[in-house]
């Protein structure tokens, strides 16, 4: 397969290409590349020495980020580090459709576990995301967008199932191996809602508030349901999977640290490899 390309619009100082909102779906995850976001380099494992490897990588830089465009397991990819927060995610997906003509979106990742079994190094597919610091009452009704009349974004369910498929595949296969070495219980994989909000949940208190507003939350982080929004809004397929680096809690920050260190690449290099060989075959149908 052919690396993609540019959007020759982004080039030179003409105006971008506007996407239209009844672009065919089925049409665009088949032709379009796939986008790949984290927000941390270590979230993205392998991804762009195995790109670099496969296809070459040329990069643009665009709005103070990088995005490597080229080819991954036979997938042609737009790679890019979201970085931070709602804005910094929403503005890279915003790009990544616009400039770059994606026809879906992954997010690759750690996050907090929320659940009441979500432990450290389980991983969490969001099938639906909600933003849990929106809060405009009494105007709207607590985490709804306003004037979007919704709360909850769900992920695409062809791309989640596809995602929880080579998670369930990456636990089955390296789960005992990570275990033993890492000295964590043997992972497991959920499904559900995922929340963000531009906070690192840190305290027994915090995290337990979120639980007692959002009961049925998995898993806290702080870009995914900006991009689920955006997503949205633009009709493009998207897919959040989360590794769990701490519990949100009074650990979570030396715990998020030492997880995105040793092991955060590990979880999303096993993911991927996994997750775009499936990916390419389904999008050449
Ligand atoms: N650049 C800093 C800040 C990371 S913030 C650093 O590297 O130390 C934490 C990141 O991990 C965010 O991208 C968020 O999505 C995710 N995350 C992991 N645990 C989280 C928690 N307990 N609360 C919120 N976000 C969490």
């Amino acid at each position: 397969m052919n690396a993609p390309s540019l959007n020759p619009s982004i080039r030179g100082n003409s105006p971008m290409k506007l996407r239209s909102d009844s672009a065919d779906r089925a049409d665009r995850a088949a032709v379009r590349p796939l986008g790949v976001l984290a927000a941390l380099p270590e979230e993205l494992g392998d991804l762009l020495a195995t790109m670099r490897a496969e296809s070459g990588v040329v990069t643009h830089t665009l709005g103070r980020r990088d995005y490597h465009v080229g080819a991954v397991h036979g997938v042609p990819c737009v790679v890019a580090l979201a970085r931070v927060g709602k804005v910094a995610a929403a503005a890279t997906a915003s790009a990544l459709i616009h400039a770059f003509d994606v026809g879906a979106i992954a997010f690759t990742g750690v996050a907090g576990g929320v659940g009441p079994d979500v432990h450290i190094g389980d991983v969490v597919i969001g099938e639906t995301l909600l933003q849990h610091d929106m809060n405009a009452s009494p105007l709207f009704p607590c985490f709804e967008i306003p004037l979007l009349g919704r709360a909850h974004f769900d992920a695409d369910a062809a791309l989640a199932a596809a995602l929880a498929d080579a998670c369930e595949r990456f636990i089955a296969e390296d789960g005992a191996t990570l275990a033993a070495r890492f000295r964590i219980a043997p992972p497991r994989v959920h499904r559900g809602l995922v929340i963000s909000g531009d906070q690192f949940v840190a305290s027994a208190q915090a995290v337990g508030a979120l639980r007692s507003q959002l009961p049925q939350a998995l898993a806290v982080e702080m870009e995914g349901a900006a991009i689920a929004q955006v997503c949205h809004e633009y009709d493009v397929p998207c897919a959040v999977v989360r590794t769990i680096s701490d519990t949100a809690d009074e650990h979570a920050s030396a715990s998020f640290k030492s997880f995105l260190s040793e092991l955060a690449g590990t979880y999303s290099t096993g993911i991927l490899k996994r997750f775009l060989p499936a990916y390419a075959q389904t999008a050449a149908r």
